[in-house]
């Protein structure tokens, strides 16, 4: 069976939350609803909504940066997890890291898709 890409589902990224000003330095946790369009109709299971919501309430943690500063993560909710990760993924709520999510890697499929395009 072929797995599910990281591209495939709705992602939330840390830095990006960060970048909107949802993170401030030192916070502990943050919560986020969120909602994703699926990008096509195709691939939709009878019943499944094209609009995908996605409710987080994460736990963060902060590694310092070489350049000064320091970073926030994601702590993984998923059970006896707590990866350390910039990016969980949904659909279900929580979201959860790649490795909880059994994902693969967009990129390892995306070389095929890129060649045959061209
Ligand atoms: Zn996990």
């Amino acid at each position: 069976m072929r797995r599910v890409t990281t591209d495939e589902v709705p992602a939330l990224d840390v830095r990006d939350l960060k970048r909107e000003g949802l993170i401030a330095a030192g916070q502990e946790r943050v919560g986020v609803l969120r909602r994703f369009r699926r990008r096509s109709r195709a691939n939709l299971a009878p019943g499944e909504k094209r609009i995908v919501e996605l409710v987080a309430n994460l736990r963060l943690t902060w590694t310092p940066c070489n350049y000064g500063g320091s970073r926030p993560w994601f702590v993984c909710p998923g059970e006896g997890c707590g990866r350390r990760v910039a990016i969980v993924y949904g659909p279900a709520s929580p979201p959860l890291c790649r490795l909880c999510r059994s994902l693969s890697y967009a990129s390892q499929l995306r070389l095929k898709g890129a060649a045959r395009k061209n």
